[in-house]
């Protein structure tokens, strides 16, 4: 599988994970599914929920995943997946983000580096939860 951004959902997804720095941002991303490609068109800010540990980790709760399911349907579009930042950690799954993963959804992750995104990469669950698939990203 591919991810690829257009300009505006990515510039959408860094400003978001700028605006959190030091704590972690997260919100879905929508858009088509075309052969292997999946193309981002839009993200939605969704909170991250925990209330402590901020910095490191972050949880949706299932209300905030169906209500991304339907604004996805409302604007014709798929869920395909979610992105979180990594406040001055590499963008790479923790084993906090394996327990939490689900199978199909791409994962995104930005590396925030002293308040500023650098790093994208994403990642898909394995289907037997074991690790992850890297997806290509804008290429
Ligand atoms: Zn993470």
């Amino acid at each position: 599988m591919r991810v690829v951004f257009i300009p505006e959902a990515e510039r959408a997804m860094r400003d978001h994970a700028r605006a959190e720095y030091p704590h972690e941002c997260c919100g879905a991303l929508l858009g088509r599914e075309e052969g292997n490609t999946r193309i981002v068109e839009q993200v939605i800010r969704l909170a991250n929920e925990r209330t402590e540990e901020r910095e490191r980790r972050f949880y949706l709760s299932p209300q905030q995943v169906l209500m991304a399911e339907r604004r996805a349907r409302e604007l014709g579009l798929l869920l395909l997946g979610f992105y979180h930042s990594h406040p001055d950690h590499p963008a790479i799954p923790s084993e906090y983000d394996r327990e939490h993963a689900l199978p199909y959804y791409s994962y995104p992750i930005i590396s925030v580096m002293q308040g500023e995104p650098v790093e994208l990469r994403s990642w898909r669950l394995k289907e037997d939860r074991s690790g992850y698939d890297e997806e290509a990203v804008n290429r």
